[in-house]
């Protein structure tokens, strides 16, 4: 439903699923009936007091949330600007914001009547969260990921393996995150009838990217209770990282129709704009078509999609979900990037000034907080939404310097 007279509307998706002209449904005939159903499963689920209250239930006693709102008092004293806030997503059961998504579609899945569930991953997070609630509901899980991110994110694949989950090497391409996405969309096709996909990020094809974004604006919401609740006011700034989407877009949702609160997006500078080396799909990218949606992506002058580079494994997908798509258009968030050594930079300041570890992609939107804070004034409130947690990422932080584990 779009409300007159409003340059950017919060109720997006429209019934075929864009936003305004991002988004969409564009899959092969056969998957056709199988998003017809999860669309209407999802509907009538979201209206279902009983499903909102099972999956509140197991935030709560599984997930452990709700995550903490912590002040950082410690650079908040060094850059003299603004008050920074983290939003402790790092604090989540398996370490970041993807367990939200998986929850809830895991109740999806088990209200179908399906067992089998499918995904795809990058550097592992969101396989060890479809794993860790496959375990928890007792399902059969298939995990496809690139041969690439398998060798770099080995404590991940034993844990997915530990969890009773099988992780399928996917060869193809660049061996990354968008070839395990094709491969976990080619098992769709051929197992429609008993297989749940359950997707990590907010893109792919209509429902995935509303229905993922409402899975994750717990973040937001909380956020929003805890600030008005500890300083009497909303934030005027918001900072969070862009892989698909979908932790950003569930910190941003709840604030979007509140014009005063900025929102800024991070992307995956890589080795900065300039050398073509990179994953900013919306600062350095274009419109195209993949994996079901219109959105901006990385692509060649063909239209031949590019490879992405980051620091980070999973923020190197070469798309981005559609909503954003939309908002960028819009201009209702900025967003900006951070180059591979910012965000390592970013990583060690975390973590020498207040004692916090952050996931390498929680690290490029704390870099560009780094920035912001100091052009605003300490009665000023910026929270930076801290994705998850950076255990798995010290062999590649400490490559960096030169080191081994
Ligand atoms: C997966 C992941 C991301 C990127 O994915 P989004 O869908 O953009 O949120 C960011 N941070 C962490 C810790 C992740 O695991």
């Amino acid at each position: 439903m779009i409300t007159p007279g409003t340059a950017y509307t919060t109720e997006g998706p429209d019934a075929l699923g864009q936003f305004g002209r991002f988004g969409g449904a564009y899959m092969p005939e056969t998957l056709m009936p199988a998003l017809h159903e999860l669309r209407g499963v999802l509907a009538g689920a979201m209206a279902d007091p009983a499903f909102r209250g099972r999956y509140r239930q197991l935030l709560t006693d599984f997930v452990g949330r709700p995550s903490p709102l912590f002040l950082a008092k410690n650079l908040t004293r060094e850059l003299g600007g603004a008050q920074i806030f983290l939003k402790r997503e790092d604090l989540n059961h398996t370490g970041a914001h993807k367990i939200n998504n998986c929850v809830g579609q895991i109740l999806l899945a088990e209200r179908m009547g399906k067992r089998r569930i499918i995904a795809e991953t990058g550097a592992g997070q969101h396989g060890v969260a479809t794993a860790t609630v496959c375990a928890l509901f007792r399902m059969e899980c298939v995990v496809y990921m690139g041969a690439a991110d398998i060798a770099r994110q080995a404590p991940n694949v034993a844990r997915m393996r530990l969890l009773g989950a099988e992780v399928r090497a996917v060869h193809t391409g660049t061996a990354t995150l968008k070839d395990a996405m094709n491969e976990a969309l080619r098992d769709w096709i051929t197992r429609v009838d008993d297989t749940y996909y359950l997707l990590g990020t907010g893109a792919g094809p209509h429902p995935y990217p509303q229905m993922v974004r409402d899975f994750q604006r717990i973040i937001g919401e909380e956020t929003r209770e805890q600030l008005l609740a500890r300083c009497g006011r909303l934030p005027d700034a918001l900072v969070a990282c862009i892989g698909g989407g979908s932790n950003s877009i569930g910190l941003f949702h709840p604030f979007l129709a509140e014009p005063a609160v900025r929102c800024y997006g991070v992307e995956a500078g890589g080795l900065g704009l300039a050398s073509g080396k990179h994953a900013a799909c919306l600062s350095g990218g274009r419109p195209g078509v993949l994996h079901g949606n219109l959105t901006y992506l990385l692509q060649d002058d063909d239209g031949q999609i590019d490879d992405a580079h980051s620091v980070s494994a999973g923020l190197d997908y070469p798309g981005v979900g559609p909503e954003h798509a939309q908002l960028f258009e819009s201009n209702r968030v900025q967003y900006r990037v951070a180059t591979d050594d910012e965000a390592l930079a970013a990583f060690h300041w975390l973590t020498r000034g207040e004692g916090i570890l952050p996931a390498l992609k929680s690290a490029h939107a704390l870099a560009f907080a780094r920035r912001l804070v100091p052009t605003m004034t300490p009665e000023q409130i910026v929270v930076v939404g801290l994705s998850g947690r950076g255990d798995k990422d010290m062999a590649t932080v400490l490559h960096h310097q030169g080191e081994t584990v």
